[in-house]
């Protein structure tokens, strides 16, 4: 690991100025991801802005919202009441990641931060236009059967690792950042963005913008939702795909439907037109089936992950059918 510097503040605009004006700055809070990245040298700050001392640990109720301060762990947030209570799907997303120990020291900001797992951005050996812009993209024709369906370019086929974020994006979180040009909010789903021809940019974070919190709006989908994650092995696995599913039901007809998919694409992929071909349907596997057709439109596979593009579909139907509670 380089050498870098270190400092605590406790303000925090001291935090935000401090990374706004040294472009070798970054954030760090549980640091779960970002240690190991420096530790192999695919991350190398020359600064470390370690931001715990700052008042960013509540779960507040406001008025309409349960608001998640982004220094809240992992496991404290899937455990929290309000949560389980209002927010099942963003409970259970979170108990399917990482492991005990990880979700205790990983918050959530720094879950929405974490970078891919492609094995070509860990390797510093190999190409990857993420870690090494311009290098290459080693996995579009090497080894790719993690990698996305959607919303990829040919500088990059990466998928987001985070399945908080998949459940967030579904449920129409709202991000509130702060920066050296103050404070702003952007929808969860325009957070991350796809790689394009800038695939070493993860997010529509600007520099020196810090997390502050995570808006979650009260919804009508607590009773009827379910987290979907398929992976290789039971526990501390990375999704292959997961399904984030939440249906308002009214006399077994679908009001409206939230659904988002992971390890698809370089963020969270909400399904909008299979929310839209949902609504208004009756509850039943039929539905879930024309939904799940809707969702895969455009779906392109590489050469070794192919098997997603009827896992994917497979999974979109077994999440529905389980949180409407006919499976
Ligand atoms: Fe790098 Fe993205 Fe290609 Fe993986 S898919 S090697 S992260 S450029």
């Amino acid at each position: 690991m380089k050498q870098f510097q270190y400092m605590r503040p406790t303000k925090q605009k001291a935090a935000t100025d401090a990374v706004a004006k040294d472009p070798t700055a970054l954030f760090i809070a549980g640091g779960t991801n970002l240690i190991d990245l420096m530790k192999r040298e695919v991350m190398q700050p020359e600064k470390l802005v370690d931001i715990n001392m700052l008042p960013l640990k509540k779960i507040e109720q406001r008025n309409g919202s349960v608001r998640i301060g982004a220094l809240v762990s992992n496991s404290a947030v899937a455990e929290d009441r309000l949560i389980v209570e209002k927010f099942p799907l963003l409970s259970q997303a979170l108990v399917s990641g990482a492991s005990a120990q990880l979700r205790n020291m990983a918050t959530v900001g720094g879950n929405m931060m974490q970078r891919t797992r492609c094995y070509y951005f860990y390797d510093t050996a190999l190409p990857c236009n993420k870690r090494e812009p311009g290098s290459g993209c080693g996995a579009i024709e090497g080894i790719n059967d993690q990698h996305a369906i959607f919303g990829f370019s040919e500088n990059c086929i990466a998928v987001n690792p985070s399945d908080m974020s998949v459940a967030l994006a579904a449920l129409d979180a709202t991000v509130l950042l702060s920066g050296p040009k103050g404070e702003r909010r952007i929808p969860f789903i325009d957070f991350h963005r796809l790689p394009g021809d800038q695939p070493e940019v993860d997010t529509n974070l600007m520099r020196g913008e810090l997390i502050v919190a995570v808006d979650v709006p009260e919804s009508p989908y607590a009773q009827n939702a379910h987290y979907l994650k398929v992976r290789e092995r039971a526990s501390f696995a990375f999704a292959l795909v997961s399904v984030a599913a939440a249906l308002d039901i009214q006399n077994n007809t679908i009001q409206s439907a939230r659904l988002a998919m992971g390890g698809v694409a370089h963020k969270p992929w909400r399904l909008f037109d299979a929310e839209k071909a949902l609504a208004g349907k009756p509850v039943s596997e039929e539905s879930f089936w024309q939904a799940a057709e809707v969702a895969m439109r455009g779906a392109k596979a590489f050469e070794h992950n192919a098997f997603k593009l009827k896992l994917a579909p497979n999974s979109i139907v077994q999440a529905l059918k389980t949180a409407a509670g006919i499976a």
